[in-house]
């Protein structure tokens, strides 16, 4: 079915739009069935799952950190993370740089935007978010790469708030990519769109789209 699933999505998706195949909850085998298919992007959301993951399958996997992300959990997967998706304080951004410097490297980190009616989901306001960019702080991180914007929208039925929530996303990208192009050249990636709404997060300006239960089935949390 893995195999199936994919053709399908990547029927669906344009050739700008880039997969993060979300495997948290699925098997060492689930996840050597989308490799074999020819994925090479995946996405955990647990630090220690990731980790776990990790050492146990190919090296050329590019290994996405999609989750909530704890300050003290950061130097497990700095040492090989290629993309953080859900940075959503200024404190966690300091420390990913610090452990980043120790291991010798720069981490790609993508700014998680709150856009979503649920007040559990994460990230920065609108308001934050322009607050930090425009500080400077960022450009004294030396061991991070800021390289777009993430955002969840509302789990509902009304695609029209969906809809709404990704297009201001969206603007807010534009603006940011704009009017920082000197101080954030590698700011092009807007990671939006899960399961359920990715079609239309496409539709609304997404360049990356984070896929679990569509490709591998219903996750059984245990
Ligand atoms: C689990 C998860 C996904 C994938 O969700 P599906 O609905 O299974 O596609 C995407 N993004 C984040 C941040 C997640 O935690």
């Amino acid at each position: 079915m893995i195999t199936e699933n994919l053709s399908q999505i990547r029927q669906d998706l344009p050739e700008h739009v880039k997969l993060v195949c979300v495997s948290k909850f699925h098997s060492i085998n689930e996840i050597m069935e989308a490799y074999t298919a020819g994925e090479r992007i995946f996405g955990e959301s647990k630090v220690q799952e990731l980790a776990s993951k990790q050492e146990q399958l190919p090296a050329d996997i590019e290994w996405h950190f999609i989750g909530h992300l704890q300050s003290n959990k950061v130097k497990y997967i700095v040492p090989f993370v290629l993309l953080i998706h859900g940075v959503d304080s200024l404190k966690l951004l300091q420390e990913i740089d610090k452990q980043a410097q120790k291991a010798s490297r720069k981490v790609n980190c993508l700014l998680q935007v709150h856009i979503a009616l649920e007040e559990t989901k994460f990230g920065f306001s609108e308001e934050e978010l322009l607050q930090v960019v425009k500080s400077g702080v960022l450009g004294e991180l030396k061991h991070i790469i800021i390289c777009g914007l993430m955002g969840m929208a509302t789990f509902t039925d009304n695609t029209e708030q969906v809809r709404a929530e990704f297009s201001s996303l969206k603007s807010l990208f534009d603006r940011i990519k704009e009017q920082n192009s000197e101080t954030l050249p590698d700011f092009n990636i807007l990671s939006m769109g899960m399961s359920d709404d990715y079609s239309i997060a496409v539709e609304e300006g997404s360049t990356m789209v984070r896929i679990g239960s569509k490709i591998f089935g219903q996750r059984v949390y245990t």
